[in-house]
């Protein structure tokens, strides 16, 4: 066991007396990933624990009642373009490509493109624009110019004028986020480009698959590590002072790990409702987007699509946000930004506390970005081991 450092978190005889070189708070991407590195490239011995029951975090997948297999945190579709991360996750699933596709639910019942493209135009308004030109300067006739592109309203206002902002995006996420889009920063909307060719895929990116046997499948070939001990159901309140370790890696909400001192990280939450239909069908692809405010949810998901799964019933998941409830989404605003900056501060001052993941770093981070994010984490410890070997 390497010594402890002067300012490592207080080693204390306890019940969780077996000594380990890492305690890891989360086990979804972030902590997975640290977990299975610092065990198999340095042997480190390492205590995963995650308060929910199960690995995987929001990621986790699982087969209901009904024999399907589906998300219990909403939809996750893995896209990248990192060749790395793909490499990586590729030690421990197989894939099943697949390619995302999404429909918007507008004008009360018609189902267009999403993001929008050519054929959601032509749709739209009855048009019969021919090519990428004709696209481009039909948009180009109602977009507005806006001087300094700043917030999510006019990141596509100016990209495709008011009409169609107001039809895909204004509803949508005012519901998805509680606050009109003039007051969250532009890379909200950012994510989703607008396209002039017939293009119907929602992401464009180099690897597009889902993990062949699901997610917690993968997590838990991840995490079959000698030295690694994985405790579910606990809090880090739990452990923090009863488990003996030397380094602590945390990727729950940063504000919470310093108490709230500075006041509470905003983080944007959604209810769930999962359905089992008894037919073998719901809708045409994986998603349905209803940016319409009257409507209390934001999509439905069907997750067949996803996973290749055949199965006489289908499951699919309706996404209510909520300002209540688990952490989800931290909330890209520039006041939410400082904030974080003063507990990132404080992070930087506990330099044996490591802070990874889409909650600790306040990043709206997807599965791959918080990957990379974690592999790159592990090199700088597995450099810092070296030097202080
Ligand atoms: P999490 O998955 O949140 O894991 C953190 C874990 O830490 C949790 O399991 C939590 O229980 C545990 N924890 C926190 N605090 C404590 C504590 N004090 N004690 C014990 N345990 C604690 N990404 C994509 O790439 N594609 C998608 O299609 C996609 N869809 C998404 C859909 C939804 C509805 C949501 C919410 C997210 C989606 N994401 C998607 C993002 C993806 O979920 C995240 O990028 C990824 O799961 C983040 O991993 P993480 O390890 O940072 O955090
Ligand atoms: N968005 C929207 N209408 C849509 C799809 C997305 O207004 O039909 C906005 C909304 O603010 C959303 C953001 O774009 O939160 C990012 O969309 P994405 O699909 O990436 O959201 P996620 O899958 O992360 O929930």
């Amino acid at each position: 066991m390497n010594p402890p450092s002067p300012s490592a978190p207080a080693v204390r005889p306890a019940s969780r007396r077996r000594p380990f070189d890492y305690l890891i708070v989360g086990a979804g991407f972030a902590g997975a990933v640290l977990a299975e590195r610092l065990t198999s490239q340095l042997g480190k011995r390492v205590l995963l624990v995650d308060r929910r029951p199960h690995v995987g975090g929001n990621a986790y997948d699982e087969t209901d009642a009904g024999g399907v297999l589906m998300h219990r945190y909403g939809p996750h579709i893995f896209h990248t373009n990192s060749e790395e991360v793909f490499g990586y996750l590729s030690k421990f699933t197989t894939w099943r490509p697949y390619e995302h596709r999404v429909l918007a639910c507008v004008k009360g019942g018609l189902h267009v493109p999403m993001p929008i493209n050519r054929t959601t135009l032509n749709l739209l308004y009855g048009l019969d624009l021919e090519d990428e030109a004709q696209a481009e300067a039909f948009l180009k006739s109602r977009a507005q110019p806006v001087e300094r592109i700043r917030t999510s309203e006019d990141v596509v206002v100016s990209q495709v004028g008011r009409e169609l902002y107001e039809t895909f995006f204004r509803g949508y996420t005012r519901k998805q986020w509680g606050m009109d889009p003039s007051e969250l920063d532009k890379s909200v909307t950012a994510r989703v480009p607008t396209r002039t060719d017939t293009d119907d895929r929602y992401f464009t990116d180099r690897f597009q698959a889902m993990p062949a046997q699901g997610y917690t499948r993968m997590f838990e070939n991840m995490l079959d590590q000698p030295g690694l001990s994985l405790e579910l159901g606990v809090e880090f309140e739990d452990v923090r002072d009863e488990a003996v370790f030397e380094r602590l890696v945390f990727t729950g909400p940063i504000d919470e790990y310093f108490d709230h001192r500075f006041g509470k990280l905003p983080y944007r939450s959604l209810r769930f409702r999962h359905e089992t239909l008894d037919r073998e069908w719901a809708q045409p692809v994986a998603v349905i987007n209803h940016p319409d405010e009257a409507i209390r949810y934001t999509r439905v998901s069907e997750y067949k699509h996803m996973t290749g799964q055949a199965h006489p019933r289908t499951t699919i998941t309706y996404e209510f946000p909520s300002a209540e409830g688990d952490p989800y989404y931290p909330v890209p605003r520039p006041e939410n930004q400082a904030l974080y900056k003063r507990y990132e501060a404080l992070a930087l001052e506990t330099p044996d506390v490591h802070f990874v993941g889409r909650l600790a770093t306040y990043r709206y981070y997807n599965m791959d970005q918080v990957t990379g994010q974690a592999l790159a984490a592990f090199r700088r410890i597995a450099e810092r081991e070296a030097a202080s070997a």
